[in-house]
C-alpha cells in the first residue's frame, strides 16, 4: 500500500492530511423527490407504489416510489428474484443514487438502497458528514483513502501539526485555523458549501492555500536572507570603461534603460550581493544594459560571466560583447558544452587564471570544473529557461565560500505581478518598460494554411522591396530533429517557389559554426528568406528583417509566439507577422491567435497566457517545482497574495521559529535548497 500511495505523493500522515478530496457526496440528509434535479446525487426515502419486471430492449426491474412530494423510478438491469419480491407495494425504501431524467419521470439507475422494516426511522444511519472522494491511483480504493484520512484526522488532536501562522494576522483574514480547515475539507459538515469546496474556494481551502503560499515565499526569502549574509565584491569604479562603452554606441539609452542601469550600478556599489531581475519586453534592449554593468565589474578588476540558455543566444551575446568590448581592449572569452576537449581545457584555464575578464557561454559556465579567478558579476539571460538550482550553482562560483558574485538576471518573459511575487520572491525587480525610439508595433494577421500560395507570393513581394523574412517551422514535438526535418521540407519547397531569391536554412542540428555563419549571412543581407525552427526564438537580432511567417501558430503558447514575433519590428520599417494555422481552430486556439492580433504588449500577453495555460508553462519552470503547489493555484488564489507577503514578512521580522517549520512542512527536506541553505 505504501508503494501505491507513493504514486500520489502520500508518504506521511501529514501527506494524507494535505491530500484533499476533489468531490463529495451528500448522504447526510433526506431529499424530497419533488425538489430533485437531474445530475444531483441524493438520499431519498419513499414508499413503493408499484414494481414490475419489463422486457423492452433489456429486461429490467422498474420500481416506482413516491414520498408525498413526487414520484421517482428506480431502474435495475441486474437483479434477482429476491430483489423483485423485496419491493412490495407499501414498503418504505431508502435510496442513494444519481438522479437522471427518465422517459416519464426522474429516475435512479442501480441506486444503493435499503428496504426499511416497519416503524424504522428513515433518518437512522445517515452520515454525519459529507462523503469525500480523493484523487487516487490504481489499486487504492476510496474506502482506503477514507480510512486513512479518518486515522489522520483522529491523530490530529494529539499531533504535532500545530498552527504555525501568526494568530493576529490570521484573525484579520477571517479564515479558519489549520485543524478546523482540515476537518472541514476532509469531512465537511452537512450544511457546508459543497460548490465552494469543489472549486477550492471555500475558506477552509483558502486557509490551506494561504499557508502553502506563505511557506513557498518564506523558502525564497530565506534564500535571499542567506545570500545577503554573505559578502560580494564592492564594485564602485570611476566608471570610465562604462563611459567609453556608452559613447561608442550608435544610440543613446532610453530613459528606462538608464533607470535600470542605475539600479544595477547602485546594487553593485554595496558589499551585499545584488540579486536583481531585469524584466524587459523583447527588443527593449537588455543586452546593452548588461554590457554596461559588465564594464563596471571589469573596471573594478573583477570577472564577469554572461550565461544564456541556448548556444545560438550565447553566440549572439558573444558577437555583441566582442563588438563592444574588443575596441576597448577587452577580450571576450567563450565557453559552451560544444567545445572540443582541448579548446575547453584552455578556455577553463584562461578563466581560472583570470586571463579572460568577460566570459560568455551556456550552462557549461557553471559546471563543477569551471573556476573563476575572481567572479564579480554573473549575468543570466532569459532566466525563465533556468531553474532556481542553476541560479544557485552560479552563486557558488564566488571567490571563496563567503563571497558571492553579484547577480543580474534578465528575462524577456514579462511576469505578471502576482507570479513574480511568488516565483521570484528572492529577487529585486527592475523593469525596462520602454522600447527604443522609432519602433513600430508589428502588425499581426492569422491566415489559414490553405492560403499558403498567397503567403508565398507576399514573401516574394516583400523581398523585392528589400525586406528580409523569417519563415518559422514549428511542430508539436519539442524534438529538434523533427523540427529540423519540417524546416528542411519547407526549405526545399520555398527555394523552388522563390527561385530568384536567396533562401537560407537554420536549425538546431547544424554545427554551431554553420549556424553562426548562416545567421551572419542573414544579418549581412546575403540571405533574403531564412527558414528556421524555434531556435531563433530568443535573442536573435536582425533589424532589417520585417516579415515573419509562423507555421502552425495555433500550436504554440502565447509567450512563445510573442518571443518569436519579437524577432521582427526591430528596425525602422513597418513589420508584420503572419500566423498560419490549420482550420478548424479550437476555441482556445481562436482566443490565442486573437490576442496576438490585438496586442504587442508582452505583459498583457503574459497575463493571458497565465490564465490560459497556468504558471508552470508560462515560467517554463515546471522542472524546478517552483510553480507547483499541492493546494494553492495561481490564478484562483491570487487575491491571497497580499496576505501572503504580509504574513511571511511578519514571520521573518519576528525571527519566528515557525519559519523553518513552515518551510519544512510544505517544501520538505528533499528541496532543502529553498529553505535549508
Ligand atoms: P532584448 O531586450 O530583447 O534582449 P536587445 O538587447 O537584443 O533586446 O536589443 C534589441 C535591439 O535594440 C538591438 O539591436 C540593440 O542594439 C538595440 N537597442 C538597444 N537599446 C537601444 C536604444 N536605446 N536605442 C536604439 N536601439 C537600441
Ligand atoms: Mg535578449
Amino acid at each position: 500500500m505504501a508503494a501505491k500511495l507513493a504514486a500520489i505523493g502520500v508518504y506521511t500522515l501529514q501527506d494524507v492530511l494535505f491530500h484533499l478530496p476533489f468531490r463529495y457526496q451528500d448522504r447526510t440528509r433526506l431529499s424530497q423527490i419533488g425538489r430533485l434535479v437531474p445530475g444531483q446525487e441524493a438520499v431519498i426515502c419513499a414508499e413503493v407504489l408499484i414494481s414490475d419486471v419489463v422486457i423492452r430492449q433489456r429486461r429490467s426491474l422498474l420500481v416506482r416510489v413516491n414520498d408525498g412530494t413526487g414520484s421517482l423510478m428506480l431502474r435495475f438491469f441486474h437483479f434477482n428474484q429476491q430483489q423483485v419480491k423485496q419491493f412490495e407495494r407499501g414498503r418504505q425504501v431508502r435510496c442513494f443514487g444519481e438522479v437522471r431524467r427518465g422517459p416519464g419521470m426522474l429516475e435512479m439507475v442501480h441506486p444503493e438502497y435499503r428496504v426499511l422494516s416497519d416503524g424504522a426511522d428513515p433518518a437512522d444511519g445517515l452520515d454525519n458528514t459529507l462523503t469525500p472522494f480523493y484523487p487516487t491511483t490504481e489499486g487504492v480504493q476510496q474506502t482506503t483513502l477514507r480510512r486513512l484520512s479518518d486515522q489522520a484526522l483522529a491523530a490530529l488532536d494529539a499531533s504535532a501539526l500545530v498552527d504555525l501562522l501568526p494568530p493576529e494576522a490570521m484573525r484579520q483574514t477571517q479564515l479558519p485555523d489549520l485543524e478546523t480547515a482540515l476537518r472541514i475539507v476532509h469531512r465537511p459538515p452537512p450544511n457546508a458549501d459543497v460548490q465552494a469546496l469543489m472549486e477550492g474556494i471555500h475558506p477552509a481551502h483558502r486557509r490551506l492555500a494561504l499557508e502553502e503560499l506563505v511557506a513557498h515565499r518564506l523558502g525564497l526569502r530565506l534564500l535571499r536572507v542567506n545570500a545577503q549574509q554573505q559578502h560580494a565584491p564592492l564594485i564602485r569604479p570611476a566608471g570610465e570603461l562604462m563611459g567609453s562603452l556608452r559613447s561608442s554606441l550608435q544610440f543613446s539609452l532610453t530613459g528606462a534603460q538608464d533607470r535600470v542601469l542605475l539600479d544595477i550600478v547602485n546594487d553593485m556599489g554595496t558589499p551585499e550581493p545584488m540579486l536583481r531581475l531585469v524584466q524587459g519586453d523583447v527588443g527593449s534592449g537588455k543586452t546593452v544594459v548588461a554590457a554596461l554593468a559588465a564594464a563596471q565589474a571589469v573596471e573594478s578588476g573583477y570577472q564577469v560571466a554572461m550565461m544564456a540558455p541556448t548556444e545560438i543566444l550565447a553566440e549572439q551575446h558573444m558577437l555583441n560583447f566582442s563588438e563592444w568590448f574588443e575596441p576597448l581592449g577587452i577580450n571576450v572569452g567563450w565557453l559552451t558544452g560544444k567545445l572540443r576537449t582541448a579548446q575547453r581545457r584552455s578556455a577553463i584555464e584562461a578563466v581560472a587564471m583570470g586571463r579572460e575578464r568577460i566570459v560568455v557561454g551556456t550552462h557549461a559556465l557553471f559546471q563543477k570544473d569551471v573556476e573563476f579567478e575572481n567572479l564579480g558579476l554573473a549575468i543570466i539571460d532569459e532566466q525563465h529557461r533556468f531553474g532556481v538550482h542553476q541560479r544557485m550553482a552560479l552563486r557558488n562560483k564566488g571567490a571563496d565560500k563567503n563571497t558571492l558574485p553579484h547577480q543580474l538576471i534578465m528575462t524577456a518573459t514579462p511576469i505578471p505581478r502576482t507570479l513574480a511575487m511568488t516565483a521570484y520572491a528572492d529577487l529585486d525587480v527592475s523593469i525596462i518598460d520602454e522600447l527604443p525610439p522609432g519602433r513600430k508595433p508589428v502588425t499581426t494577421v492569422a491566415i489559414d494554411n490553405s492560403r499558403r500560395g498567397e503567403i508565398i507570393d507576399r514573401v516574394g513581394t516583400a523581398i523585392d522591396e528589400g525586406r528580409q523574412v523569417y519563415w518559422v517551422c514549428t511542430l508539436i514535438e519539442e524534438s529538434e530533429s523533427l523540427q529540423a526535418e519540417a524546416a528542411e521540407d519547407a526549405y526545399a519547397t520555398l527555394q523552388e517557389m522563390l527561385p530568384r531569391h536567396k533562401v537560407g536554412l537554420v536549425h538546431g542540428r547544424l554545427k554551431p559554426r554553420d549556424k553562426e555563419a548562416i545567421m551572419q549571412a542573414f544579418k549581412a543581407k546575403e540571405i533574403d528568406l531564412l527558414i528556421a525552427t524555434t531556435v531563433i526564438e530568443v535573442g536573435v537580432d536582425v533589424p532589417n528583417a520585417s516579415l515573419m511567417i509562423i507555421e502552425n501558430a495555433e500550436r504554440l503558447g502565447l509567450s512563445q509566439l510573442h518571443q518569436l514575433r519579437g524577432r521582427v519590428g526591430r528596425g525602422s520599417a513597418q513589420s508584420s507577422c503572419i500566423l498560419m494555422f490549420q482550420a478548424p481552430l479550437s476555441n482556445n486556439g481562436k482566443e490565442r491567435l486573437g490576442i496576438m492580433r490585438e496586442t504587442n504588449d508582452g505583459f498583457a500577453i503574459a497575463e493571458k497566457d497565465l490564465s490560459l495555460r497556468g504558471a508552470g508553462e508560462v515560467l517554463g519552470t515546471r522542472q524546478t517545482g517552483l510553480a507547483e503547489f499541492k493546494i494553492a493555484q495561481l490564478g484562483r488564489d491570487d487575491d491571497l497574495l497580499d496576505d501572503v507577503s504580509d504574513i511571511a514578512d511578519r514571520l521573518l521580522e519576528g525571527n519566528s521559529p515557525n519559519v523553518q517549520a513552515l518551510v519544512r512542512r510544505w517544501i520538505g527536506e528533499e528541496k532543502k535548497d529553498y529553505g535549508g541553505v
